[in-house]
């Protein structure tokens, strides 16, 4: 997996909040993402139903994943696939590799797929003297600009028009350099240019997949670009790569799920292009690839199964939670400084690489709830997010100020008397420095909180307090008027 950028989120965060293009990019997912998935959502009746028989199918599958690997196996080898179950990242790369060594490849073309980030295969690729090319236009933007993906399924939602021309008269100098790239049109003619002559002449094309059908050792692929297929289809080995849980028992469990997949990413009852693709072209069809090969990966999803974190292992890569969450709609994906951004990514960085060095990402949260309430899987993402904060502060790795804050709040909460007191004086004392302008910006400890925003002057004596009396008194303290008590 990429190495966590050095900073960590916090650097990140203040660098992409001061990012002028940044900012004005982000726009995009707040408007559109969110949008398209409330429109589609409420055009159909179904979804909570749909949703619910999509989370059970994908529970079933992390419950009896080794039947389902096996079932997919022997399907994908009798249409004359080979697959590879590969332990880490770096069996992975390598099984990779050998394929293409062994195809005599050069030009490599590639549809989106995170799993390939997740193992870093572009850098070994060109290390092993092989020309990787990726042929997802987000994906395509990123690559020439040397960047990661900054969104699961937007790889270049960070990136204005203006910087994707900039990127394509450095990246294409053979092309006028008066040409107008002034429009949406003409950047997508560009690239759609550019790449159709690596899809003519590649070698080896790989894909991820959406889903692996256990019944028909089919792999699944949705994308709005049609990229994925000629990546698949024209040269003459096409391999796979996905992750263990993108297993489903059969073809009619695939389009349950597919069905709330679409309107979970894009809004979309469906993706432009939802292709099925096993084995090797058969005597007689005029298309398909003279060899398949379907590269399996565990890098510590096995790991996950039967225990507190299992539930993530539904997840099917929707990039619904990203697009609902406040901090990546404030942020971006790169100061996640990870392959998997967002809430989704909270969670499975740290279980995928390192706590330690993924600490931060659990505490990059407002616990708003968002993500689960939109998840299509159901995974209680904050109550992950919440498991995950626990155990890094179990393992000192959180501040010892904040282990210290967190210590006295729970000596206090276990003292109702002292908490209610406190809780008098610290709404008291912020009441005091609130009347000077832009004072509670300079509060020990608030930094976090008000270093880009007001922190409002409390206007009552708190929820506790109000609570309190409204018990005492037998009424309910609700709407009762409390104040400066
Ligand atoms: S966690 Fe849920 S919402 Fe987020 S990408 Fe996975 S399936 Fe989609």
């Amino acid at each position: 997996m990429t190495p966590l950028s050095s900073g960590g989120f916090p650097a990140n965060a203040r660098d992409a909040l001061a990012d002028e293009k940044l900012q004005a990019a982000l726009v995009n997912v707040r408007t559109i993402f969110r949008g398209n998935r409330t429109r589609a959502v409420a055009a159909t009746p179904e979804f909570e139903a749909l949703r619910d028989a999509g989370a059970a199918v994908k529970r079933h599958v992390v419950e009896n994943l080794d039947a389902y690997l096996e079932r997919f196996i022997a399907a994908a080898e009798a249409r004359g696939g080979v697959v590879h179950l590969c332990a880490d990242a770096a069996s992975a790369r390598e099984t990779i590799a050998a394929i293409c060594r062994g195809e005599g490849a050069k030009l490599v073309t590639k549809g989106k797929s995170m799993v390939t980030e997740e193992i870093g295969l572009n850098p070994y690729l060109e290390s092993q003297g092989f020309t990787p090319v990726e042929t997802d236009l987000g994906e395509y933007i990123v690559q020439l600009r040397g960047e990661p993906p900054s969104h699961i399924i937007a790889p270049a939602c960070h990136v204005k028009k203006e910087q994707v021309a900039e990127t394509f008269r450095a990246a294409h100098p053979h092309r006028p350099a008066e040409r107008d790239l002034s429009t949406h049109e003409a950047l997508l003619a560009e690239a759609r240019a550019e790449l159709r002559a690596r899809f003519l002449s590649a070698d080896v094309g790989i894909t991820g997949a959406n889903l692996l059908i256990a019944e028909t050792g089919d792999a699944v692929l949705v994308t709005n670009e049609g990229n994925g297929d000629l990546t698949q289809s024209l040269p003459r080995c096409h391999i796979v790569v996905a992750s263990i849980e993108k297993l489903v028992p059969t073809l009619e469990d695939a389009a349950t799920v597919l069905r709330v997949l679409g309107r979970s990413a894009t809004g979309q009852a469906a993706s432009s292009y939802t292709t099925l693709s096993g084995g090797v072209a058969q005597p007689g069809e005029r298309g398909g690839p003279a060899a398949c090969h379907v590269v399996i990966l565990d890098n510590g999803r096995s790991a996950m199964l039967g225990g507190k974190y299992e539930e993530m292992l539904r997840c099917i890569r929707c990039g619904a939670c990203i697009n609902h969450c406040p901090i990546f709609a404030a942020v971006g994906g790169h100061a996640y400084g990870a392959v998997y951004v967002g809430p989704m990514g909270s969670v499975l960085t740290p279980l995928l690489q390192s706590l330690e060095e993924a600490r931060h990402l659990p505490h990059a949260c407002t616990m708003c709830g968002r993500c689960a309430e939109v998840c299509p899987m159901k995974i209680p993402l904050p109550d992950l997010l919440r498991r995950l904060r626990e155990e890094t502060h179990a393992a000192a790795l959180t501040s010892a100020r904040s282990r210290m804050g967190l210590r006295l709040w729970t000596f206090l909460a276990q003292h109702p008397s002292l908490y209610r007191g406190a809780g008098r004086l610290a709404a008291a004392a912020l009441r005091l420095a609130g009347r000077r302008a832009g004072a509670l910006r300079r509060w020990p400890l608030a930094g976090g909180w008000t270093r880009f925003r007001d922190l409002p002057v409390p206007q009552g004596g708190g929820f506790v307090a109000r609570a309190y009396r409204g018990d005492r008194t037998g009424r309910a303290a609700e709407g009762d008027g409390a104040d400066g008590q």
